[in-house]
């Protein structure tokens, strides 16, 4: 029995508390009967097996009986048990020890595994506590080296674009100015070269407009000034803003339509690049262009009737620079249209998503929730 205590303690307190009772009922001898001071051993026996359990405890017993039993009961100078009552004594003092003993022990192991539990706990929790500071550090490091790995993707792919897609109209913009210069040249080449000046002006100014945009959304920049929006007028403001490819565009709205709160002018440019694409990539078919309530959704839906878009290029042409495929349509932009159209309808709350079976087009889904019906 393991009581954490000395030993040599403990023998010591027993020799003092059985002496010190011995010489106490020696000088309460004239006051009270000898018999009924034995009681007073009691304490000693109790003291011992406390605090140094039970093996002790029967000792200080015994030791007790003894010191009892030579001391004070007659005949004393002996070890005589005449009387039945001291051995009823000894046995009291023996169970007693037995007793106290064992319940100290047990209320000593139960204190001893409840600190013990309590430091488990403790280290659990420290190790839980490490554990999760390490994942967060994990995450955040993680989620550093994704924006780094993201930033540096962008940077190649703007040096890329600016290298290629800023110098090619660039080229042809220097090339006809000088042939401008020429004096031998007739009227109609002459008006033909001042066209494709225009033209490729055109695409440049198209071009830093999207490099613009895009790094306004990359940047968070892009907050939109949200206002009552009928999405019919923004599908026609974006049909009209095609030029003459328009012609190629048909809407279709569907009911009375309730009113978005959105930014009217990043919805157009949005839906001006799907209905763009659509023309472009359309194979010279018409391309449709329904809108429609859906339950709580107001749903637009840009079809076309191209190549479609084969299912490993569907999530990627989202991304800013990704060019699909590698027919020569795939090659006229920049590859920034989609990401623009994304981060515009996302900025003004909607979602966008692609739908397609090669071979037989390309459907874009627009969606937006409203809150209230017509
Ligand atoms: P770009 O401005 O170069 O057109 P986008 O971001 O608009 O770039 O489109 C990315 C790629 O997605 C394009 O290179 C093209 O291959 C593909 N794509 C976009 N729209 C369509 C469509 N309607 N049909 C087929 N492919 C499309």
């Amino acid at each position: 029995m393991k009581t954490g205590r000395s030993i040599w303690a403990g023998l010591a307190t027993m020799v003092l508390a059985i002496v010190a009772t011995t010489a106490a009922i020696f000088g309460l001898r004239e006051l009270v009967p000898v018999v009924s001071t034995g009681v007073l051993y009691l304490l000693a026996v109790l003291l011992v097996s406390t605090y140094w359990g039970l093996w002790l405890g029967v000792l200080t017993s015994l030791l007790s009986a003894a010191a009892f039993n030579w001391f004070h009961i007659p005949p004393t100078g002996r070890f005589v048990v005449a009387e039945s009552e001291n051995w009823v004594a000894l046995g009291v003092y023996l169970v007693t020890a037995l007793v106290v003993s064992t319940l100290a022990n047990a209320a000593r192991t139960r204190t001893e595994e409840a600190e013990r539990r309590r430091e488990e706990i403790a280290e659990a929790m420290a190790e839980l506590e490490a554990l999760s500071r390490e994942r967060d550090r994990m995450q955040a490091e993680a989620v550093e080296a994704e924006a780094l790995r993201r930033s540096d993707e962008l940077k190649t792919a703007l040096l890329r674009a600016v290298s290629h897609d800023l110098r090619t109209p660039l080229t042809s913009v220097i090339a006809a100015g000088a042939a401008l210069g020429s004096a031998s040249l007739s009227e109609e080449e002459r008006s033909e070269l001042s066209a494709a000046v225009v033209a490729e002006g055109d695409r440049l100014s198209r071009l830093v407009e999207n490099l613009l945009d895009v790094s306004r959304l990359e940047g968070g920049e892009a907050a939109p000034h949200r206002e009552p929006v009928d999405i019919a007028e923004v599908l026609e403001a974006a049909r009209e803003s095609l030029g003459e490819e328009r012609e190629a565009v048909q809407l279709r709205v569907r009911g009375e339509l309730p009113t978005l709160e959105a930014d009217a002018a990043q919805l157009e440019r949005a839906f001006a690049n799907l209905l763009e694409n659509g023309v472009l990539h359309g194979g010279g078919r018409p391309v449709q262009a329904r809108c429609r309530l859906v339950g709580s959704r107001l749903v637009v839906r840009v079809v076309d009737q191209g190549p479609g878009i084969p299912e490993q290029e569907r999530k990627r042409i989202f991304e800013p620079f990704y060019r699909a495929g590698n027919g020569a349509t795939s090659q006229a932009g920049s590859g920034l249209g989609l990401a623009i159209a994304k981060g515009f309808i996302e900025a003004n709350g909607g979602e966008i998503e692609v739908e397609s079976m090669p071979g037989q087009g390309s459907t874009f889904v627009v969606s937006f929730s409203v809150s209230r019906t017509v």
